[in-house]
């Protein structure tokens, strides 16, 4: 079984993340989704152990003293982690693994995992970007605003990726994101 390789997906909110990775996943049987690990307040429609490990901040910060994060960040104010556990696991049985996880967090896996594969998405601009951060509309203003001043600054952070790939059309997107993945596997698969 030959080890699996990380697919890292990272942009501001609201960019579509969450979408492109449930069509990945439907689409590709190679790929898995790394259920990170949070302290951030549950939304109505999420369930523990699918979107996230629902943690308390205690906990978060027992599993920081246990070692049991790969990488972990404060992102608008909560802690979000990637368990060490899930993606060893997951790469050791020959699985990719889909990761949403924010630059602080990529900068780490770029260290750690250089083989990965990394996509920055970009809104087609920001102005689209507050609408679809608004219509969303499961935050306050407040968190909007936020939201929205990170996302701007993240927008600087995309000379680090690879791939930088403009989200306008959701399936030429998910069709270039898979091609990409395809080209970087072959290509692996031929250096061996
Ligand atoms: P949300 O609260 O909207 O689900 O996610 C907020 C941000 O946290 C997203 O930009 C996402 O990329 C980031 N994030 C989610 N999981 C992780 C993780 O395990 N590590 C890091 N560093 N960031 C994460």
């Amino acid at each position: 079984m030959n080890r699996g390789r990380i697919v890292v997906l990272s942009g501001p909110s609201g960019v579509g993340k969450t979408t492109i990775c449930e069509k990945l996943l439907s689409q590709r049987s190679d790929l898995r989704y790394s259920v990170s690990a949070t302290s951030r307040p549950r939304r109505s429609v999420e369930k523990n152990g699918r979107e996230y490990i629902f943690l308390t901040a205690e906990e978060f910060k027992q599993w920081i003293e246990q070692g049991r994060f790969v990488e972990y960040a404060e992102v608008y104010g909560n802690f979000y982690g990637t368990p060490k556990k899930t993606l060893e696991d997951g790469l050791k049985s020959g699985y990719n693994l889909l990761m949403d996880v924010d630059v602080q967090g990529a900068r780490k896996l770029m260290n750690l995992y250089p083989e990965g594969i990394f996509f920055y998405i970009i809104p087609p601009d920001i102005a689209e970007l507050e609408r679809r951060l608004i219509k969303r509309d499961t935050d306050h203003d407040e968190v909007i605003k936020n939201r929205l001043a990170k996302a701007i600054q993240e927008l600087e952070y995309k000379k680090d990726y690879r791939y930088v790939i403009e989200n306008k059309d959701l399936k030429t997107t998910i069709a270039r994101i898979s091609n990409i993945i395809e080209k970087e596997l072959g290509a692996a698969r031929n250096d061996r």
